[in-house]
């Protein structure tokens, strides 16, 4: 899928899909939302196509081409994605799907990467090398502190790989011409989103602020694995509000066909558009 947002050709990478029950051993619906009443979650998820262990959460990022750069927003799962343990739900497929749009890895120069979970920053090394040759990495300090602190294992071995081409943020900044991270904590501490603007235009890539539509609803609906409750619900709603506000189209890599917006009906809502 591509689309335009001003002068930027936008190409949706697929990096493949995985079943909730795959990437959990509970209670699907308190992995992605928490705890829930259960009356109000079952009429909620009625309108949103149901939910359950079989429900599939796609991995889709963005493939950014304009002013000069080419930028990629979130590398996918690479090996993290253990393809062997899940023969029916291949991952990591996100170089595959570069190929299939005509770039190599090479042709990268700027890698953002949002936060440090594993179906993001995963394809960002394999084999002991930054994955992306030419490029500049992005990542916020909070986030590289969070994984040196708290993280760990295969996310620091990742982080000290790339250290040496890592531009870390503190605070908003824009990265590239057109393309400005800001940090919107609580899903992990340093979690970033990118805001891609050009012309009267602009694209809000939610990384996993937003994971599945119905977040949108009940902002308060806050993933188990969340690293700071209040701040998640605050980055969410802020997030929420203002792309309502200023009429922005969204981004979110899990939501399936990805690309939308939100609207007020009388509560906020997802919808999708379709290019
Ligand atoms: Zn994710």
């Amino acid at each position: 899928m591509d689309f335009k947002i001003g002068e930027f050709q936008c190409r949706v990478l697929s990096d493949g899909s995985r079943s909730i029950g795959s990437m959990t051993s509970g209670s699907p619906r308190r992995f992605i939302f928490g705890d829930v009443p259960d009356d109000e979650f079952n009429y909620c998820l009625r309108h949103h196509g149901g939910f359950d262990s079989s429900t599939v959460l796609p991995f889709n990022y963005l493939l950014l081409e304009g002013y000069g750069h080419v930028t990629l927003l979130d590398t996918g799962c690479g090996d993290m994605a253990e393809n062997e343990k899940h023969p029916d739900e291949p991952a990591g497929l996100l170089l595959s799907s570069l190929a299939e749009v005509g770039f190599s890895v090479s042709d990268i120069d700027t890698v953002i990467i949002s936060h440090c979970h594993w179906d993001h920053f995963g394809g960002a090394v394999k084999g002991g090398w930054a994955v992306f040759p030419n490029a500049e990495y992005v990542m916020s300090l909070k986030e590289a502190e969070h994984i040196r602190d708290d993280v760990k294992g295969w996310a620091l071995n990742y982080l000290n790989i790339i250290s040496d081409r890592v531009r870390f943020v503190v605070d908003t900044t824009e990265v590239r011409p057109g393309i400005t991270v800001n940090l919107a904590p609580g899903h992990t501490p340093g979690i970033i989103v990118g805001e891609v603007s050009s012309g009267s235009e602009t694209l809000l890539y939610t990384s996993d602020l937003i994971i599945h539509k119905a977040h949108v609803d009940h902002v308060a609906w806050i993933p188990e694995f969340e690293t700071d409750r209040a701040a998640a619900i605050e980055s969410r709603r802020n997030l929420i509000e203002e792309s309502y506000k200023r009429g922005m189209r969204l981004f979110v890599p899990h939501i399936p066909g990805g690309l939308g917006r939100v609207i007020r009906d009388p509560e906020y809502k997802w919808v999708n558009e379709y290019v």
